[in-house]
């Protein structure tokens, strides 16, 4: 075993699924750029206090976060989500509202790594500043919801609810908190722990002793303000116009302190129910005051890249491509040849690769094979005083019958684009 390999809950992300990888943002940027999103590229860590307004009583801030000290005594972190520091990018520039960002990164999170939960891992996601309009909320939701299509995602679910304004969800809290302590002797131990930092996360809990009690809670509607509740039933109605299929899920609080209003969350129908929440998100309108702002609205989700793609291999769709080159270099007369065709091939932007190292016909010709293209151009003594070169189809021949022609220096380069081309 080599002496250094990756941290725990760390990946190298190799060949070909990066490309895949970079693909899937690159579908994401072209769905949220047709709606009017630029990108943001935040800093990767931020001051600690960024992110403790992610809510004190959150796993992710007790927990979970990476932090320390930097060599000037700043307490620093590295970000666990992306939202509050898109958030204080908003305060600190202030840019005309509605502010419309997108982003795909890494976060940092010091969690139990398994399947599909990485201490590293990357999202994608938008956040919209400055407008309060239930509609946004839906055109929010379906620009994800387009966005998986556009994956070819056929089995992800879409649960939402609304946790009120703060006072509604204060006056919940305080029910929930009534209704779990007097049935505290019932609960796992784990519960009990949740219940004195958060009830609303005592409703995540999936163990079995949980399910009953937790079945019979109270519910966030009947505590809803009329605004509160007049906003969440526009966001259901202009889900119904634009067609994206929901489910109500009272339950649903989702981790993180600042949401209120909207919550919704993606959940992908093949994945393990432990990890199934591909993508979430929510309104969070107190951010951006809590950051030091101006009393700003604001709504926005993240993607679970890693879990999209884990429910992309188990829906079977949106596959990795192999990054094969399109011409495969062979070069036995000293390799000089092999040195210009390729620098010629990749000027006129045909993807070329070569073998080194003077190796034999027979492991050159081994290389072109594995390497997947579609060309090999040969050149041995006879073709370099000839000043020809051989083009030999590779894939896409029947059996053995190698199509393949003899061709002047000169023309190999418009030879090889006419016939890519066909
Ligand atoms: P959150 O910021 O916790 O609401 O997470 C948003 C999405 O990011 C989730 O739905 C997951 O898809 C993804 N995610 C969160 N934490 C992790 C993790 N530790 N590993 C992989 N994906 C994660």
């Amino acid at each position: 075993m080599p002496a250094f390999q990756t941290s725990p809950g760390t990946r190298d992300i190799l060949a070909p699924e990066s490309a895949r990888w970079r693909r899937l943002v690159s579908v994401f940027a072209d769905v949220v750029e047709g709606a009017g999103f630029g990108q943001i590229i935040p800093p990767m860590f931020e001051d600690l206090g960024v992110f403790l307004r992610l809510g004190e009583a959150t796993e992710v801030v007790t927990k979970e976060m990476y932090d320390f000290e930097d060599k000037g005594g700043r307490r620093i972190a590295l970000r666990p989500e992306m939202t509050a520091g898109v958030v204080r990018a908003f305060v600190q520039h202030r840019p005309v509202t509605p502010w419309k960002a997108w982003y795909a990164g890494p976060n940092f999170r010091y969690e139990k790594a398994q399947q599909g939960r990485y201490r590293q891992f990357d999202q994608v996601g938008v956040e919209v500043l400055g407008v309060d309009d239930p509609h946004l909320d839906a055109e929010v939701i379906a620009l994800a919801w387009a966005f998986y299509a556009r994956l070819g995602l056929t089995r992800v679910t879409l649960l939402v609810n609304s946790l009120g304004e703060p006072d509604d969800r204060a006056r919940y809290v305080d029910a929930l908190r009534a209704y779990f302590t007097e049935r505290a002797a019932d609960l796992s131990p784990e519960s009990r722990q949740t219940l004195e930092r958060n009830p609303l996360r005592v409703l995540d809990s999936k163990r079995e002793q949980d399910r009953v009690i937790v079945g019979g809670a109270p519910t966030i509607a009947s505590f809803y303000s009329s605004a509160a509740s007049e906003h969440f039933t526009r966001v259901l109605a202009a889900l119904d116009r634009l067609s994206v299929p929901y489910e109500v899920r009272p339950s649903l609080v989702r981790g993180l302190d600042y949401y209120r209003k909207t919550t919704f969350e993606f959940v992908g129908g093949a994945l393990d129910s432990s990890q199934n929440a591909v993508g979430g998100g929510g309104r969070y309108d107190g951010l951006a005051e809590d950051l030091g702002g101006p009393a700003t609205p604001g709504v926005g989700f993240a993607l679970g890249v890693d879990r999209t793609l884990l429910e992309c291999d188990a829906e079977g769709v949106f596959a990795a491509e192999d990054g094969a080159v399109s011409v495969f270099v062979v070069d036995v007369s000293g390799g000089l040849e092999a040195l210009s065709l390729v620098a010629d091939l990749r000027a006129a932007g045909v993807s070329a690769d070569r073998a080194y190292e003077q190796r034999s016909m027979k492991s050159q010709m081994k290389a072109a094979d594995r390497s997947g293209a579609r060309f090999a151009l040969i050149v041995g003594e006879d073709e370099l005083r000839a000043g020809t070169v051989v083009v030999r189809q590779l894939v896409g021949r029947i059996g053995d019958d190698r199509t393949q022609s003899v061709v002047p220096r000169s023309e190999v380069v418009p030879t090889i684009k006419r016939a890519l081309q066909s």
